[in-house]
């Protein structure tokens, strides 16, 4: 049987202007228009890859619908020479079907589009931290990373960084849960994210976490010295998702300072709940400790909404380091007693600095045991 007709001059131009001249395999996104514009069209490494084959008896090809497809803009992906042949290979059928090249040039063409109706959009790099928490095992879709990066950020790697601490046997409840995860996360950072932002390889990131508090904190902690970071936290109103809502008035918060004289220091922070002093007192084995407190003017889970509230947060953290170090002294011993949203916490370690802050345990609140030292940072 015959092949069906080559692509015309309408066709090529329709193809190469949809793809905007990149190499449409996910990841890849190599120029292609380099070696027409050199003129030197032996080098030129584009090519214009039909999904069902022009030839029936080619790769995907159908006995109709090679004829009918074979010069549609639809049916044909601007490809460079490495993925041409990858999609292409007999032993890979499977893998690149019709149906998952189509998604693959909407894909592409998609992103092209979204980049020029917002001429701001800047590239960042998703890193999804997730843990247990309690028996809840979680995971991050990485759909719901680009829906939160909305007209702000698009992914400049499709394959996002996990630091994952899911395999790990032990639960949180587990004494040795807190040392394992907290050096996986460590190491995972020094890995995956130190080394590649000072070689300039990242630029910015968007962080997605979920994990226990100290787990947060410690990642905050570890984030402090990158000024790029955008941060993420879960909603579930008006539907759940990782996009800030931003669909209530700003947050405020407020620092309470608590009663000089004492070298042992509480600070709570009340965002999603309220804390009650003898929750906080019951971690002590004596009295002799000065209660401090960070609080929002309206409390719950699902309060703090906006990217705003969170950059209100962390002045009012800064703020009350400082003041705690002055009423009483860097040697203070500091405790902290979270409730508030991931976010806050990574925000809180991400706000505290080595040397000119007191360092700090933190506490977390487990169930039926009230609030159990888990980590420090100093
Ligand atoms: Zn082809
Ligand atoms: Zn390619």
């Amino acid at each position: 049987m015959a092949r069906g007709a080559k692509p015309d001059n309408k066709t090529r131009m329709l193809v190469w202007g949809r793809a905007a001249g990149h190499c449409q395999y996910p990841g890849c996104s190599k120029r292609l228009d380099e070696d027409l514009v050199a003129g030197d069209l032996r080098k030129n490494n584009a090519y214009l890859a039909h999904i069902i084959a022009s030839d029936p008896s080619g790769e995907r090809g159908d006995p109709t619908l090679s004829h009918e497809l074979s010069n549609d803009p639809t049916n044909i992906m601007l490809m460079c020479d490495p993925h041409h042949r990858e999609i292409d290979d007999p032993n890979k059928k499977d893998r690149y079907s019709v149906s998952v090249l189509r998604q693959m040039k909407q894909q592409h063409e998609d992103r092209v589009a979204h980049l020029f109706s917002n001429p701001l959009i800047k590239p960042a790099h998703v890193v999804r931290v997730a843990a247990f928490i309690g028996e809840n095992e979680t995971s991050i879709p990485l759909s719901d990373c680009i829906a939160a990066m909305g007209n702000e950020f698009y992914l400049a790697d499709r394959r996002p960084i996990d630091i994952q601490m899911r395999d790990i046997a032990t639960k949180d409840s587990d004494p040795d849960y807190y040392p394992t995860v907290l050096k996986l996360l460590r190491s995972k950072y020094d890995r995956e994210i130190r080394g590649r932002f000072e070689e300039g390889e990242l630029q910015h990131l968007a962080i997605f976490g979920f994990a226990p508090m100290p787990v947060l904190m410690e990642l905050g902690r570890l984030l402090s010295d990158l000024s790029a970071v955008s941060l993420y936290g879960k909603h579930r109103e008006p539907k759940p998702g990782w996009a800030w809502p931003d669909d209530q008035p700003p947050l405020g918060f407020s620092m309470f300072k608590g009663r000089t004289g004492s070298k042992k220091v509480a600070l709570k922070l009340s965002v999603s709940a309220e804390i009650v002093d003898e929750r906080v007192t019951a971690a002590y084995e004596d009295d002799d400790v000065s209660i401090w407190e960070i609080r929002s003017n309206r409390l719950g889970t699902s309060e703090l909404r906006s990217q705003n509230d969170l950059s209100e947060f962390r002045k009012v953290v800064g703020k009350t380091f400082d003041a705690i170090k002055d009423q009483h002294g860097l040697d203070v011993e500091l405790s902290v007693f979270p409730a508030v949203p991931t976010t806050c916490a990574i925000e809180f370690g991400r706000t505290w600095q080595p040397k000119a802050h007191p360092g700090f345990r933190i506490f977390d609140q487990v169930r039926e045991r009230g609030f159990i030292e888990r980590h420090s940072i100093n």
